[in-house]
């Protein structure tokens, strides 16, 4: 089956929850807020994917002073992310996929500035950075992207870089951006977590599929309680008891952070 990195994070969030939703495919529901923020984000990524390909956007962005904004700051860095063509290949919504055990492993980058000696996967976050960045370093894209561009390509891993814009929340409104240099050492873990998980969901899968056995649910039960199919999975009241005194991992950052306004 087809796994990209939403997938593998779902999986690892709950597997009775990518069951739901990448199996059987039931619809979760979208607050008011959220679905507003979505579109906004889905926007700003067609424009950036138009912007990619020297079509004009200007009249689009005025149309909402977030947008507008957004591309300011994009223009202002518009030398290093839309370089010329003698110096480096570009490509928005750029898609790879690698067979992998049985599966097909896809990845879908907002952007990429692949130059000869160095490759740049570029994502659009059209919120706030998170306080966390391990959590973000440790995420599924952050270790799956880079993954899939080494082993489909020539460069080395330590040439693969994954940079995160985030459009909200920055000092004077300015977006940051956060980097994480890709290593050898990384892909070589992200092979093996890969390869864990894969065997894992061949387990349930097949007894799903031969047996009807669902597949495990969270044990971590904080998460069941802002989750649609807590009736569903009887997990409404214990949700609610059991999710109180529960702490968040602790949060430390240790990824380098570069405020756009400092890039070169
Ligand atoms: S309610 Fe809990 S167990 Fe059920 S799918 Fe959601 S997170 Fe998983």
């Amino acid at each position: 089956m087809k796994i990209s990195q939403g997938n593998l994070t779902t999986l690892d969030t709950c597997p009775r929850l990518f069951q739901h939703t990448v199996l059987e495919q039931l619809a979760v529901p979208q607050r008011g807020e959220e679905w507003e923020k979505m579109q906004l984000g889905s926007q700003f990524h067609q424009l950036m994917q138009q912007r990619s390909q020297q079509l004009p956007i200007a009249a689009i962005a005025a149309t909402d002073p977030d947008l507008k904004r957004w591309l300011e700051a994009v223009e202002a860095q518009s030398a290093d992310l839309f370089p010329n063509a003698d110096e480096a290949w570009t490509d928005s919504e750029h898609i790879r996929t690698m067979d992998w055990r049985g599966h097909t492993i896809v990845g879908v980058y907002d952007y990429v500035v692949l130059r000869s000696d160095s490759a740049q996967i570029l994502d659009w976050k059209t919120y706030g950075k998170p306080v966390d960045s391990r959590r973000l370093a440790q995420s599924w894209q952050s270790r799956l992207y880079p993954f899939l561009l080494a082993k489909s390509s020539d460069y080395s891993p330590d040439t693969i870089e994954m940079r995160y814009w985030f459009f909200q929340g920055g000092d004077d409104d300015q977006p940051q951006m956060l980097r994480f240099q890709s290593s050898a050492a990384a892909i070589a873990e992200t092979t093996a977590a890969l390869t864990q998980r894969l065997m894992t969901l061949d387990l349930w899968l097949k007894a799903y599929e031969l047996i009807g056995e669902s597949f495990p649910q969270t044990e971590i039960r904080q998460t069941c309680a802002t989750c649609s199919f807590a009736v569903r999975c009887d997990r409404v009241k214990r949700s609610l008891g059991e999710s109180e005194g529960m702490q968040l991992e602790t949060a430390w950052d240790s990824i380098e952070e570069i405020p756009l306004t400092q890039l070169p």
